[in-house]
C-alpha cells in the first residue's frame, strides 16, 4: 500500500493524476496533510467526498500520542508515541528563545551499539517512514498549538541508516506546501557513517550535520562506540572536511563527557589539535547515566577545564544546556521504560498527576 504521506507533491501529482483526478487536487491534499496537519482524510472539506472515500483505501500515518512527560523546570515536553505496527517511538519538544525545537527520532531502536546509550541496547526494530518521521513533528506542534521552528534528528536511531526515508523526510519538511522549515533549522546527528556523509554532502543541502566524536583518538573510540571499527577518525574527518567544501555549512562535533574515561586534560589536547583545521563548533554534553550502563558523568569542574583546554586551541565550545532534567533519564530511556514495564507505565500514567503522564 502506497504511504501517501511519504510522497513527495510531485509524486503525489503522479498518483492523483493515475487515479483520473485533476493536478490540483494532489496539490489539495498535500497542503491538508503537511501544512494543516489533518489526521484523517474526513477532515479535508474541500475535496469532493467521492474523493475522500477513494483515497481511504490508502493509510493515513498519524502517530497515536500514548504519553507525555512535561517538565517544570523548563517547559520541555518528551512524548511517546505509536506506531501502527505497534512500535513504539520517543520525541521531544524543547521551548528555547529563539523558538521551538522538535527532537525527533529515526528509526525503532538502533543498530549501532553505542555503550553509553540507551536506544541501541535492544537492537534495530526497524527504520522509520518519511511519514512517521513528520508525523512526530506534526503531532507534536498540533498538540502546543506551538509553531516548531528546529528539528532535529537526535532521537533514536541512526539517520544516515536510513538515508532515503531522511532525505524524504528533509525534502518535504522544507520544501513548498509544507511546514517550509527553513533548512538551516535542521541538523542531522550521526555516530559518523562516512560513504553516507558523502553521498549526504553531494546533496548540497542547508542542514546542519552533527558528529559524534566522544573520542580524540580510534583506540578510544572503539571502547565506546563500534562503528569506530568500521572507519577511522581520519577518514570520517575527511569526510567532514569534504562536507564543508561542497555545503559551506560548519560542521558541529558531539563529545559526551564520561568521567575518566574521554574527559582528561590529555584528551582535550588531543581532540584539539585534530580538529583545529577545520571549520567547526564543539558541543560537550556531560553523559546521561544509564541504567543498563557504568558509565558515570563528568564533573563540573573537568568540564569546564576540558572547554578551557578547546578554547585556548582556538576552538568554538559550548557545553550543553540540560533541558527537562527532572524528567529526563539519557535518551532512549522513556521508551525503554515502556518496553519494560509496561505494566508500571500504564499505572502511572491512570494516576495522572500533576501535568507527568498526563493529556
Ligand atoms: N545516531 C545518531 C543520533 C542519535 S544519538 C548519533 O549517533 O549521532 C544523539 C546524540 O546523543 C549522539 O551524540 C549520542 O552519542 C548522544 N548520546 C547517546 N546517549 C547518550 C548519553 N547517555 N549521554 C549523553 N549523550 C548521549
Amino acid at each position: 500500500m502506497e504511504d501517501i504521506k511519504s510522497l513527495t507533491i510531485e509524486e503525489l501529482t503522479s498518483l492523483m493524476v493515475s487515479m483520473g483526478e485533476k493536478p490540483f487536487r494532489a496539490r489539495q491534499v498535500y497542503s491538508w496533510m503537511h501544512k494543516h496537519l489533518v489526521s484523517s482524510y474526513d477532515q479535508m472539506s474541500n475535496l469532493p467526498k467521492s474523493l475522500r472515500e477513494k483515497l481511504s483505501a490508502w493509510p493515513l500515518t498519524v502517530l497515536e500520542k500514548l504519553a507525555v512527560q512535561v517538565s517544570s523546570l523548563d517547559g520541555t515536553r518528551k512524548y511517546l508515541f505509536r506506531l501502527s505496527d505497534g512500535n513504539v517511538i520517543e520525541s521531544v519538544l524543547m521551548r528555547y528563545q529563539h523558538g521551538n525545537s522538535v527532537c525527533i527520532s529515526s528509526q525503532a531502536g538502533c543498530r549501532m551499539g553505542c555503550r553509553f546509550c540507551a536506544s541501541g541496547i535492544g537492537g534495530l526494530v526497524r527504520s522509520l517512514t518519511a511519514s512517521e518521521m513528520l508525523d512526530q513533528v506534526y503531532r507534536i506542534q498540533e498538540d502546543t498549538g506551538e509553531r516548531v521552528s528546529n528539528v532535529v534528528v537526535m532521537g533514536t536511531g541512526e539517520p544516515l541508516d536510513n538515508y532515503e526515508n531522511l532525505l524524504r523526510f528533509i525534502r518535504i519538511l522544507t520544501g513548498p506546501e509544507g511546514l517550509t522549515i527553513s533548512q538551516r533549522n535542521i541538523t542531522v546527528s550521526t555516530c559518523g557513517l562516512v560513504p553516507k556523509i558523502h553521498d549526504l554532502a553531494e546533496e548540497k543541502l542547508a542542514i546542519t550535520l552533527a558528529i559524534s566524536l566522544h573520542a580524540p583518538n580510534d583506540e578510544k573510540r572503539r571502547e565506546l562506540m563500534p562503528v569506530a571499527n568500521k572507519y577511522s577518525i581520519e577518514e570520517l574527518l575527511d569526510a567532514c572536511r569534504v562536507y564543508f567544501e561542497k555545503t559551506g555549512r560548519r560542521i558541529t562535533f558531539e563529545y559526551s563527557l564520561v568521567s575518566g574515561v574521554n574527559d582528561r586534560e590529555a584528551e582535550a589536547r588531543e581532540l584539539a589539535g585534530r580538529i583545529a583545521d577545520l571549520n567547526c563548533h564543539v558541543n560537550l554534553i556531560p553523559v546521561n547515566p544509564v541504567k543498563e550502563r557504568t558509565y558515570r558523568r563528568s564533573l563540573r569542574p573537568d568540564v569546564e577545564k576540558f572547554k578551557n583546554i578547546l578554547e585556548k586551541c582556538g576552538i568554538n565550545v559550548t557545553i550543553r544546556r540540560e533541558m527537562g532534567a527532572d524528567i529526563d533519564g539519557a535518551c532512549g530511556q522513556l521508551r525503554r521504560r515502556y518496553l519494560e514495564d509496561d505494566e508500571i507505565f500504564r499505572a502511572e500514567r491512570e494516576k495522572q498527576h500533576e501535568g507527568i503522564f498526563g493529556y
